[in-house]
């Protein structure tokens, strides 16, 4: 038994300079640390993100998530064993007592969630990803190297253009995509001029593109000068509920049905090499992703994000109705560290792939790294290869790689 005797919340600066929390948990012995990150493109059926609204901040304040946690939460987890996550989750879960914790916040709550797993490895004295089921291999990255949608300033309403190395090593994996942005940045330029290689809320480039098929061709002209063209596959974040309004969706200036947006998407995976569409239709319709998933079957990966937002009865649905092929897992949807396990064990048991994401506002913390070891999760979503808040993650996996073959 090791029991909690500190836990104590900050207001920290987000990767789009909002407010945040930062939370530290002590034991007798260790202590461990979590910053929480934040979405723009959140989906409806997320756990809440409590924000003050108030003048601070633009509304967007965390000073009642922070003191949450400094003085109903605390309280409530001094003397817990830190070692039993379950229990301290569902101690919270009870505390907030709302089915999306909207009292307390999801917020406050997963700062402390995942700074309890932290402190437990620390107080054993073993990295994160061990004590949070141990090593089972290196993901494949997904990095969004052309930012749209809510993310970006231009005209593209596809949220994501993501690369997706797939190599036997994940170092080779990240190589490849180092040089493939910058390719693609001299390609940018080269094009649009030196104004279209700034970079976007994830870092990728955000050019003045109309369409996700303009940004397609200068990541393949990226890729075909590297001679890389078949080592690499694309990946798009339809995002769609941000572009879908009663009934219809509204992309690239036209007005289109569900139907005509999955033949859009089935002419995609035909014109590309298409690896994998997430949230292509918007966040209820378990239907129509299934029957994009029938049609593709195989051949593209479908990704649930804001359809599953991390939840196990979503997940379950998704199985009814055998929607999406992969589950998109961002702990802060969830709010524990506990919910979200069970979200991804439901997933892997029923044969979906888990891509372990960061949000569009993050801070350097890299547990979802180790998490991504831990839990065996195949790929991992967080951005350009660009901006420390991005490269925090890759690089925790890159140095365990290269710990681990010497
Ligand atoms: C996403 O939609 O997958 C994403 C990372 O963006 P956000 O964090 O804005 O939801
Ligand atoms: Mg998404």
């Amino acid at each position: 038994m090791s029991g909690i005797k500190l836990v104590k919340s900050f207001c920290i600066l987000d990767s789009r300079g909002n407010p945040t929390l930062t939370t530290f948990v002590q034991t007798e012995n260790a202590s461990g640390s979590a910053s929480v990150p934040s979405g723009a493109s959140t989906g409806k059926f997320e756990a809440y993100e409590l924000r003050d609204k108030t003048k601070a901040f633009h509304g967007r304040g965390v000073s009642k998530a922070v003191n949450n946690v400094n003085n109903i939460i605390s309280k409530k987890l001094k003397g817990m064993n830190v070692f039993n996550q379950e229990k301290i989750d569902y101690v919270m879960k009870e505390l907030d007592g709302t089915p999306n914790k909207s009292k307390l916040g999801a917020n406050a709550i997963l700062s402390v969630s995942l700074a309890v797993a932290r402190c437990a490895a620390n107080e054993k004295k073993v990295e994160l990803f061990d004590y949070l089921g141990g090593f089972k291999g290196f993901p494949t990255p997904l990095l969004n190297v052309i930012n749209g949608g809510k993310h970006a300033g231009n005209k593209m309403n596809i949220q994501e253009c993501m690369i997706i190395p797939d190599t036997k090593s994940f170092n080779e994996d990240m190589r490849i995509a180092s040089e493939t942005y910058q390719e693609l940045k001299s390609v940018i330029e080269k094009k649009y001029g030196r104004t279209a290689v700034n970079v976007g809320d994830e870092g990728g480039f955000a050019p003045p593109v109309n369409n996700v098929e303009d940004a397609f061709k200068l990541v393949i002209k990226a890729l075909d000068n590297l001679g890389y063209s078949k080592k690499v596959g694309l990946g798009i974040d339809a995002a769609s509920s941000e572009f879908y309004n009663k009934g219809r969706y509204e992309l690239d200036d036209k007005k289109i049905s569900k139907t005509q947006l999955l033949d859009y998407y089935k002419s995609l995976s035909k014109k590309y090499p298409l690896w994998s569409i997430e949230d292509p239709f918007e966040e209820n319709d378990f239907e129509t992703t299934a029957l994009l998933n029938k049609e593709l079957r195989g051949r593209v990966q479908i990704v649930g994000d804001d359809l599953l937002v991390t939840n196990t009865e979503r997940v379950l649905e998704s199985v009814k109705h055998n929607s999406c092929t992969a589950l998109l897992l961002k702990v802060n949807q969830a709010g524990t560290l506990t919910e979200a396990n069970k979200a991804c064990r439901t997933a892997q048991k029923n044969n979906m792939k888990v891509v372990v994401s960061h949000r569009s506002g993050e801070t350097c913390d890299n547990f979802i790294s180790d998490l991504c070891l831990g839990w065996g999760c195949s790929q991992i979503k967080a951005g350009a290869p660009c901006r420390s808040e991005r490269t925090s993650k890759y690089n925790r996996l890159m140095i365990l790689e290269q710990l681990m073959k010497d």
